[in-house]
């Protein structure tokens, strides 16, 4: 089976027009994924290319517009393109002969804002070498450096790989658990799906698929109820569930019906773990009992999809805010990759980001932080404004 497009290491190839990218992503993917030409400008938007990079592992290669375009457009394609750093696991910065110049310099600081670990690659030395003068300057910034003709050099693609290697980051080391490591081997446990009409027909959603499949992965006794299901489901064990598991939308009714001795926690606060940061998430929260009339809450979210009647950040997460707070919010929604200007904002409650890569929820974390705006996300913020976050979470800090 292919690996989901989020789990993937995102490689994005940065640099200036006519520096020799796509010739570089050709080379390495061993296809023609980008155009190449001799005309500056030839890769206008980003190109996306997904492949197993053996033995680094499955890969998505986003290759960038040139970052100095002065087109018509190149405004608008470099926008696009600094917009692919935040969610850029390793970023390759292409050069050529003539080294560095401020557009690089400044693109070197936006991976340096954004904690992005970086390869420097001179290319186009089948055209001229890299003088000593312009190799010290890139060597100032960083010890990754490889130098070549991505056109001739047949041995870049070895050389390139083991680069990855030693900058890949721990969680494609070691790949993090969604929920194994926090219940024993052997543990029951249960997962409570309601069906509903946000369910999907047919089928369940992929975070509670990735939960149940970590979950075998890791010897546990797996039981999934819907929530009208669940008492009697528990009625039925012989002995209590090490924990229950619920979509965040059923919260209330679950924690009502699951005893207190049994430790409850939801698919989104996993996912807020897998996917973000718990702390940054529970922290952010807290902003929610500081919220006074006229402020403005923003409600972000990965991708677009079509809302329903019900839509959890469309209704009810508005609702939930509005009623632990008692105040009268104005609630706006941004949806997909680009984080917009959020400087106006008092909370920013993010969905459960399946569909996205960790990298790009840390780098909004971030420049969240770096704006002074908390930012929480959907199942965090249900459960405070359901008095039950300490609950849900207690299970993380007894498997510290
Ligand atoms: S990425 Fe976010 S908005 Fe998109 S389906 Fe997943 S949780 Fe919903």
């Amino acid at each position: 089976m292919k690996e989901l497009k989020s789990n993937r290491l995102h490689i994005g190839i940065f640099g200036k027009t006519n520096v020799g990218k796509s010739s570089l992503l050709n080379k390495i993917t061993g296809q023609e994924v980008s155009i190449v030409s001799d005309i500056a400008g030839t890769t206008t938007d980003v190109v996306e290319k997904s492949m197993e990079l053996l033995p680094v592992g499955p890969v998505n290669f986003l290759d960038c517009a040139g970052i100095n375009d002065e087109t018509s457009l190149g405004e608008q394609r470099t926008e696009k393109t600094l917009k692919v750093l935040n969610r850029t696991d390793i970023a390759v910065l292409v050069c050529d002969y003539s080294g560095f110049d401020d557009n690089d310099e400044s693109l070197i600081g936006r991976f340096n804002e954004l904690n992005i670990p970086f390869i420097v690659v001179v290319n186009k030395t089948d055209i001229k070498e890299i003088s000593d003068k312009k190799l010290s300057i890139i060597k100032g910034f960083t010890p990754n450096i490889l130098i070549t003709s991505a056109k001739n050099d047949d041995e870049i693609i070895y050389k390139f790989k083991s680069e990855l290697i030693r900058l890949l980051p721990e969680e494609f080391v070691n790949t993090p658990k969604i929920v194994g490591d926090i219940v024993p081997e052997g543990s029951t446990v249960v997962l409570v799906i309601p069906i509903d009409k946000e369910a999907p027909k047919g089928r369940i959603i992929l975070p509670q698929v990735q939960t149940l499949r970590d979950l075998l992965d890791s010897g546990c006794i797996t039981l999934a109820v819907r929530d009208t299901e669940l008492k009697t489901a528990l009625e039925n064990l012989k002995s209590p569930p090490t924990l229950v598991i619920t979509d965040s939308q059923a919260f209330k009714k679950v924690d009502a019906i699951v005893p207190e001795n049994i430790a409850l926690t939801s698919f989104s606060i996993l996912f807020a773990r897998l996917k973000g940061d718990l702390n940054a998430f529970l922290h952010g929260a807290k902003a929610i009992d500081t919220l006074c009339d006229g402020d403005k809450v923003l409600i972000l979210e990965s991708c677009t999809h079509h809302a329903i009647e019900d839509d959890i950040g469309k209704v009810k997460i508005p609702n939930l805010l509005k009623k632990r707070t008692g105040k009268n919010l104005v609630i706006e929604h941004f949806s997909g990759h680009d984080f917009p200007d959020v400087s106006d904002y008092k909370l920013i409650v993010h969905c459960g980001a399946c569909m996205t890569n960790r990298k790009e929820i840390l780098s909004r974390i971030l420049l969240s932080n770096k704006a002074g705006v908390p930012i929480t996300n959907y199942g965090i913020a249900i459960s405070y404004c359901l008095g039950i976050s300490k609950r849900a979470t207690t299970i993380f800090k007894k498997s510290v």
